[in-house]
């Protein structure tokens, strides 16, 4: 599993022409707003709140660039899904995305977040369709698992199953920035996609 040691942020990009070409592999953080990404990214790099950045004024919409163990690179893409967003806004959101996702040769994975108590949205299948069909390698996790009772969470991944398409190989895991549950093998997985 990766030890992280160290985590800093580096900058922002908002316009699609802007990203830079920096020597270390990616993995980037996608879900819908409040899904729980930035307690999320918070838990795994062990800081109460590297991802507050990702929050501050004029970052929400950007893509924020973070750099582990001076190696790898944690790409916080901005949470999709606003309810008040206009359709300008969504479509340039949609193209800074999907730049960087489709032309970036560093990107060596895509933690996908679905929030465990809600079946996957539109929006959740939608982004889980496009990277399916872009044939990017991603792992889906199901947030806030400690809200849920076993049982709860048994029948959350049932749905999640039933709604998203998962490559062969894939499995959802369920995560908690609460309890840590997931921590161990999302740290695993990312080690396995760096190498
Ligand atoms: P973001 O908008 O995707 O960055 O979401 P946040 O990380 O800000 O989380 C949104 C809300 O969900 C906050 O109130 C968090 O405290 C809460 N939350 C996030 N992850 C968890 C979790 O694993 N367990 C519990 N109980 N609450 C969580």
């Amino acid at each position: 599993m990766l030890k992280v040691s160290d985590c800093k942020f580096l900058y922002s990009v908002v316009d699609p022409g802007n990203f830079k070409d920096d020597p270390y592999p990616q993995i980037a953080f996608a879900g819908r707003s409040n899904v729980g990404k930035s307690s999320l990214l918070n838990k795994l790099v062990g800081r109460t709140n590297i991802a507050r950045v990702s929050k501050s004024p004029g970052r929400t919409r950007a893509v924020n660039f973070f750099l582990v163990n001076n190696k790898i690179q944690f790409v916080d893409l901005p949470g999709y899904g606003y309810a008040k967003v206009s359709k300008s806004q969504r479509e340039s959101w949609g193209k800074l995305i999907h730049t960087y996702l489709t032309e970036n040769s560093r990107l060596m994975g895509i933690v996908h977040l679905v929030d465990s108590r809600h079946p996957p949205t539109a929006l959740d299948k939608e982004l889980n369709e496009w990277l399916n069909v872009n044939g990017l390698v991603y792992q889906v996790v199901l947030t806030k698992a400690d809200k849920l009772s076993n049982n709860q969470l048994a029948q959350s991944l049932k749905q999640a199953k039933k709604d998203l398409i998962l490559t062969i190989g894939t499995e959802l895991l369920p995560f908690s920035a609460k309890t840590g549950q997931g921590k161990v093998e999302l740290l695993s997985w990312i080690e396995s996609r760096i190498q």
